[in-house]
């Protein structure tokens, strides 16, 4: 029985962690742990049994069948794995649990440790009203809106509506992964917007509470990596353009963002350092922000290590993951902001398996695979020539970065990964990354959220007029 969660735990590093995760963060969070020198436990599905990672780690546990709900979201499977394989600390990665405010106290009573922030924490962020509310106290911007959940009272929501302007967006409060928002652009529209995106969100989140704020009309999406351990110390890692995204899902990531004022820059970050102090915040975290006209808006907080945060290690060569586990240790964090140096940019480009124009996942058996190399390019991916991509999953296959020392260079890198890459037996978005990275108004730099939909859309009218 493993006694390190309660036991001292200054500062001593695990011998082994287990990875509650799949695919490529499993990969990465155990490359990460190699190179410390901690043994790791893979647990797997079924359907993921035969993977190149679960292979490639020190013990391997099957927890379960394929789906997500009897395999990575089942704790109980997912704790015992650590106790049979005497595991110190559970690195939830992203997705499944690790937002998860009762796993990680499950964890941590269990006796483990938690590669990620306290759970009261976790549950706070996890609930964007109680996170705005947050927030604000500790002098983050947020985008204006409701003070807090939306009441019953009809004349009461027209009244908020009114007092912030229209257009305003409809937010679940316990929403996620880009669902459970709605644009209202109309009093008219605006009562019964509220009813259905509460049905909405009591479906899907079993939490029926929404809030209200301005639906800003071309913001850019941009996010603050932070670090923060256990001894009141945190430091910020700069910043992250995230805006080309489709259905609120992002597609290509750089750091740091174009166009950016050095000043605005440090001033948010430098607030959000403070903010983790304020909060008692410890590990890995992404403050996400709307950011219109010089303005930085707060959206919400990510309490765990984002699929993009390579971008970030790029451009100051610092492995975020390392040093997740090193805070969880109880270690104090090894640079102060100073010692932070921006290094050139860096850009990144998930490929999914799914079809390029319609985007309908396509799972299945890879037949030919070949990843791009040469100097600046890191590709984080967990698949193979023979591999088969299950269909019950998410299909993020690989993630291919580029650095440079500059924008251009980078850029200039990512097309030649692009060109280089083979992915047969299954679609890939690679042909929507090689038009994108070529596209006039993405590499002058800046384009705004609705950047990638509305491009989209012309393409289809294009195509409906020479139909
Ligand atoms: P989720 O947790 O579902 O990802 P977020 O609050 O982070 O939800 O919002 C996801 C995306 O939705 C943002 O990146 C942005 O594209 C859009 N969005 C959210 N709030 C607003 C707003 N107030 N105005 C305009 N767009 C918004």
């Amino acid at each position: 029985m493993a006694v390190f969660g309660s036991g001292p735990r200054q500062g001593a590093m695990f011998e082994k962690i287990l990875i509650a995760n799949r695919g490529e963060i499993a990969l990465r969070i155990q490359r990460a742990c190699r190179e410390l020198g901690i043994k790791t436990v893979a647990v797997h599905s079924e359907a993921d049994a035969d993977a190149k990672y679960v292979m490639l780690a020190d013990e391997s546990v099957c927890i379960g069948p394929p789906p997500s709900k009897d395999s990575y979201l089942n704790i109980p499977a997912i704790i015992s794995a650590a106790e049979v394989t005497d595991a110190q600390a559970i690195h939830p990665g992203y997705g499944f649990l690790s937002e998860n405010a009762d796993f990680a106290e499950r964890v941590e009573n269990s006796g483990f440790v938690f590669i990620g922030p306290r759970p009261d924490n976790i549950r706070t962020m996890g609930d964007k009203v109680a996170a705005k509310a947050a927030m604000k106290k500790v002098g983050i911007p947020c985008v204006p809106g409701s003070d807090g959940a939306l009441p019953d009272d009809p004349k009461e929501i027209r009244k908020i509506a009114a007092a912030v302007g229209y257009p305003v967006i409809i937010k679940a409060a316990g929403g996620g992964g880009g669902r459970g928002m709605r644009v209202v652009h109309t009093e008219a529209a605006l009562v019964n917007a509220v009813q259905m995106t509460r049905t909405e969100a009591q479906s899907a989140f079993g939490n029926p509470m929404v809030y209200l704020e301005k639906f800003l009309e071309n913001p850019r999406h941009i996010e603050i990596q932070v670090l923060a351990d256990e001894h009141r110390n945190a430091l910020f890692l700069w910043e992250r353009d995230c805006s080309m995204q489709r259905r609120h899902q992002k597609i290509i990531e750089e750091a740091p963002a174009p166009e950016l004022k050095a000043r605005l820059r440090d001033r948010i970050g430098e607030r959000c350092a403070e903010a983790c102090v304020k909060l008692g915040y410890r590990g890995a975290g992404t403050f996400e922000f709307l950011y219109e006209k010089d303005e930085f808006y707060f959206i919400e907080m990510n309490t765990r290590v984002q699929v993009e945060h390579p971008v970030s290690e790029m451009i100051t060569g610092i492995d975020i993951v390392q040093e997740q586990v090193r805070i969880a240790a109880g270690q104090k964090l090894r640079y102060r902001q100073k010692d932070i140096q921006l290094r050139g940019h860096a850009i990144e480009c998930r490929i999914n398996a799914e079809n390029p124009v319609s985007f309908v996942p396509s799972p299945g058996r890879i037949t030919r695979f070949h990843v791009p190399g040469g100097p600046g390019i890191r590709v984080d991916s967990h698949v193979y020539a023979d591999y088969f991509v299950p269909p019950y999953y998410d299909s993020l296959i690989a993630k291919v970065i580029a650095h440079g020392d500059t924008r251009e260079q980078a850029f200039a890198r990512m097309r030649t990964a692009l060109s280089e890459m083979v992915v047969e037996g299954i679609q890939t978005n690679l042909p929507l990354h090689q038009e994108l990275m070529n596209d006039a108004a993405f590499i002058r730099g800046g384009t705004s959220i609705h950047f990638l939909e509305e491009r989209m859309a012309k393409l289809k009218k294009i195509a409906g007029e020479a139909d």
